[in-house]
């Protein structure tokens, strides 16, 4: 197994080298050292935390994440031997596999692999087909975290068939085809959020998307007062994939019930209204998405004027409403956003809330810049001693998109 340079506890605000570099030049030597030559190619795809707007992507609404600086970094080279084929190693869980490029390749062992195997099926159907490619995949996003590896893995995959093919897909079209890869090959019914971010991320700040249209704005992010702190609860929770799929089915019910044909078209007071018709659960799974749609418009305006207090209590918010209407939290999340409240102001905390699909995973904290190694302390001190559990944490700023480096310029 071919590990990183632990760097899963580096709170520091500024990093001695810009993100990706590490993982860039640990993808290029594993390269190196599985085939016996330089990588012509280096795909990198960010991963995303988000702000605000949980589980309100399928159900065509507003998210606010931001692509993160770290990532899944591909290596790759145009290989030797017939057919075209796709020979990848994963470094992360030191498997290798061996795909066919043509897009004839159905799901199946090992699981990982199908990410990879459905990017290249919807290449493949669009007539692009690569010749043989060897790669090694190297990553500083943690598994199943809720940091979207799984959408920087498509994304990584799909930007090096591009290089490799010689296409260039249009960005939500890109984003699209991957999310398809993880419905029809991961068996995950996701919305667009995490593989738009990955494709999308923009350095300058946080991305406001509307799932509906695929419109993307910008929302500036670059105080250096304010830090987005990141806590791993190191916990996943088993049947998390299930109890998402069934999210997903409450809410299609709920839009039936409400005659929409998603629930961004609903309002909190449509819900309300309809209480006595709406089962009790589909009730307050409706509430979750219609009130925390509004919520995420509200941040992205604040977190515009740098009204940070505000984004913050709108996070709190968030969260509550993810914890007793929508029922996706943890008590290791609940452990982590309380101990931040707890913190508060005074200590520099400015609002904390779980950040993707739950049942385990991240949270994410707004903190102001001056506090944050106080605050990474006190929450992984306080986390232990109310779970028995360790948290890394780390501080993460807005990130550039998927992209592709020329080795010459980073090894
Ligand atoms: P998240 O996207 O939040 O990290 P998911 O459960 O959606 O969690 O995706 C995690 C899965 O993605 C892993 O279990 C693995 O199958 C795949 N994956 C992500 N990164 C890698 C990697 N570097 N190598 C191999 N598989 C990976
Ligand atoms: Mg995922």
């Amino acid at each position: 197994m071919t590990s990183l340079p632990d760097i899963t506890s580096s709170w520091a605000p500024a990093p001695a080298e810009p993100a990706p570099g590490v993982a860039v030049r640990t993808a290029a030597r594993v390269f190196f050292e599985r085939f016996g030559t330089a990588p012509r190619w280096l795909a990198v795809a960010p991963g995303r935390v988000n702000l605000i707007g949980e589980h309100t992507d399928y159900n065509g609404g507003y998210v606010l994440p931001l692509a993160i600086d770290r990532h899944v970094v591909i290596a790759a080279a145009p290989a030797r031997g017939d057919g075209a084929r796709l020979r990848a190693y994963s470094a992360a869980l030191d498997q290798s596999v061996d795909i066919r490029l043509d897009g004839s390749e159905p799901p199946g062992e090992p699981a990982w692999a199908n990410y990879l195997r459905g990017v290249v099926r919807a290449f493949g159907e669009r007539g692009l087909i690569a010749g043989s490619i060897d790669a090694a995949i190297v990553s500083d996003l943690p598994l199943g975290g809720g940091l979207s590896s799984s959408a920087a893995l498509e994304v990584a995959t799909a930007t090096l068939l591009e290089e490799a093919t010689g296409a260039t897909l249009d960005p939500q079209d890109k984003a699209r085809l991957c999310r398809q890869a993880e419905h029809d090959f991961a068996g995950v019914p996701c919305g667009v959020m995490d593989q738009v971010a990955s494709v999308i991320g923009d350095a300058a700040g946080a991305l406001l998307i509307d799932c509906r249209s695929g419109d993307v704005r910008v929302i500036p992010f670059a105080d250096p007062g304010v830090s987005v702190l990141i806590c791993n609860t190191n916990m996943k929770h088993a049947l998390a994939d299930s109890a998402y799929a069934r999210r997903v089915t409450e809410c299609a019910e709920a839009s039936r019930r409400l005659g929409v044909s998603s629930l961004r078209d609903a309002t909190p007071a449509m819900v309300e209204s309809a209480n006595g018709t709406l089962d009790a659960v589909v009730a307050r799974r409706a509430r979750h998405v219609t009130t925390e749609n509004m919520r995420t418009l509200a941040a992205a305006t604040h977190l515009e004027a740098r009204e940070f207090a505000e984004v913050g209590h709108l996070m709190y918010a968030s969260h509550r409403s993810l914890r007793d209407d929508f029922e996706v939290s943890s008590a290791e999340l609940d452990a982590l956003v309380d101990i931040a409240r707890e913190i508060g102001p005074a200590g520099g905390v400015l609002g904390a809330r779980m950040t993707g699909g739950g049942f385990g995973g991240c949270t994410v904290t707004l903190v102001r810049t001056d506090c944050v190694a106080a605050v990474a302390n006190t929450l992984t001190i306080e986390y232990r001693k109310r779970t028995g559990l360790t948290a890394t944490t780390f501080v993460s700023r807005p990130a550039r998109g998927a992209h592709v480096l020329d080795p010459l310029t980073v090894v």
